[in-house]
């Protein structure tokens, strides 16, 4: 039934390709070139892609610049309502929206249908701070009243990962328009399926042409373009930390804003006084779920020495009973990982752990799953130790790596010792202990005794190389807008 449906929904895309986005309109890229994006379930193209470049690039940052006097002119209460349109509208196409992002990234049915209407929360969520956005203080100096008062930064520039495309879209785009810019997006190479409906849905909801562009292509031409575009004022960017490197870069001789949602290899503490069955749980969850291509995936299982075996049996019994399959079967937890170049990575660290010497509990193997495609099992390697590369390094799959500690100062040493510092998970049923090891961790974000469950006023981000900046809240609009004063004498 969803493969029928899937096919329904795929043959726009067959026939007419994934255009580019520009000034309201459909076009190919100028240079007339595409590229084919394939599904990972059985690596068979899905549609031919535009491949744009610098020049698809400068028109689209040529049409956000020329929208934003209109969609500044638009106001606050405007914003809010029009945001809401389009998110009733994201709503309305949840289904589409969950199919499409399922054969083009391969992540499963049972979270795309959720990741849908999240993207839809995201632009609520934002709709409804749009009309406060421009608000600020108002100081008394001697001899004088300041008032500081919030504009939009400009056009934008929005590039994304192909992790979970449709979700992280919303979440970097909703903030950008509340707050009054306009934006040119350029979705990742290896899933620019949802992006391009996205675009298509907001302008079926009212947006005006050219607040939102589009343009589809690679990092090393659309998107080194984007983020040297003299018109464009700030690049959003989630993606890894080396390319958050070459960003910054690239945008310095144009002294862009960036603003960073990078990489992870996010520890998960637990204590022996944790609740275990619950604490198995959501280690299995976190790390086995999203096909673990997830930045704030707990992919380091760091336990207490005296329950290392206990435990980490729980969590093996947990990943072997995981339902490795077809994204659209509503029982998968784990479809086929994004590309087989990707593959190669994680099959690779499969190899890296055992030659280091670590145990391998469970997985370590691909699966051959349906269609053929880039399946692999859930795996959990323990006994690692810290400086292993499979302990470093995001590997961004379905792959956990315990290490054992003594006690409190260890465990917070090893959390700390890696170059990322994005999320991190403490389990213990000590409230003092909680407090601590929170308050010690290197990371933007902590939950303890609870999976990543978001909270969209609070900051999401990292810190050390897993980003610059935060969203959420109001700090979005931190990044996508000025703070200017106007100082008046008394
Ligand atoms: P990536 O860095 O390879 O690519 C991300 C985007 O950047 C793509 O659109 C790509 O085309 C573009 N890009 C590549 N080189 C560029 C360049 N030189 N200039 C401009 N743009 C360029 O990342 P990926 O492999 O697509 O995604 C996986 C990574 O994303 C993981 O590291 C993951 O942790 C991270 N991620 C982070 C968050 C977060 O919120 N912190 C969320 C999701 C994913």
């Amino acid at each position: 039934d969803n493969i029928d449906k899937v096919g329904h929904y795929l043959a726009r895309f067959r026939e007419h390709g994934v255009p580019n986005h520009i000034g309201g309109e459909d076009r190919p890229a100028i240079g007339n070139m595409t590229f084919e994006t394939i599904s990972p379930i059985d690596l068979k193209p899905l549609a031919q892609v535009a491949h744009g470049d610098a020049r698809d690039v400068d028109l689209a940052a040529r049409a956000a610049r020329d929208a934003m006097a209109e969609w500044a002119a638009y106001g606050g209460e405007a914003r809010r309502r029009l945001l809401h349109r389009i998110a009733d509208a994201i709503v309305a196409h949840a289904e589409e929206i969950a199919l499409l992002e399922c054969v083009d990234t391969g992540q499963a049915l049972r979270f795309m249908s959720k990741a849908a209407l999240r993207g839809a929360e995201n632009f609520r969520f934002f709709a409804d701070r749009a009309p406060a956005a421009r608000d600020g203080l108002s100081l008394r100096g001697p001899g004088q009243v300041n008032m500081t008062t919030r504009v939009p930064i400009g056009p934008v520039g929005v590039i994304t990962p192909w992790n979970t495309p449709f979700m992280l879209s919303t979440w970097k785009i909703a903030p950008a328009l509340a707050a009054g810019c306009t934006v040119v997006h350029k979705p990742a190479e290896f899933s620019p399926l949802t992006a391009s409906l996205l675009v298509r849905i907001a302008e079926g909801a009212g947006l005006p042409k050219g607040v939102w562009n589009v343009v589809n292509g690679f990092g090393e031409d659309a998107g080194r373009a984007l983020t040297q575009h003299p018109d464009i004022r700030a690049i959003a960017f989630v993606g890894e930390s080396r390319t958050g490197s070459l960003i910054m870069k690239q945008g310095a001789d144009s002294l862009k804003r960036v603003h960073f949602e990078l990489g992870g290899k996010n520890p998960v503490i637990v204590f022996a006084d944790a609740d275990l069955d619950r604490a198995a749980q959501a280690v299995a969850f976190m790390i086995y779920s999203l096909n673990g291509e997830r930045c704030t995936s707990s992919s380091r299982l760091l336990v207490e020495e005296s329950i290392h075996d206990r435990f980490t049996d729980l969590v093996a019994q947990k990943a072997r009973a995981i339902k490795v399959g077809h994204p659209l079967d509503p029982e998968t937890v784990v479809g086929p990982l994004i590309h087989p170049e990707h593959e190669r990575k994680v099959l690779e660290y499969f190899e890296i752990g055992r030659s280091e010497g670590a145990s391998l509990a469970v997985g370590g193997t691909r699966v051959d799953g349906p269609g053929g495609g880039c399946y692999v099992a859930p795996t959990l390697f323990t006994h690692a130790r810290n400086d292993m590369r499979i302990a470093q390094e995001e590997i961004f799959g379905p792959v956990l790596t315990a290490i054992a500690f003594r006690d409190e100062a260890e465990a917070l040493s090893l959390a700390n010792g890696v170059q990322y510092g994005l999320s991190g998970y403490v389990w213990t049923s000590d409230v003092t202990r909680a407090f601590r090891v929170g308050d010690a961790l290197d990371a933007g974000m902590i939950w303890i005794n609870s999976e990543n469950v978001r909270h969209l006023p609070a900051p999401f981000g990292g810190i050390k190389n897993s980003g610059i900046g935060r969203d959420g809240g109001d700090w979005s609009f931190d990044f996508y807008m000025e703070t200017k004063n106007i100082a008046f004498a008394t």
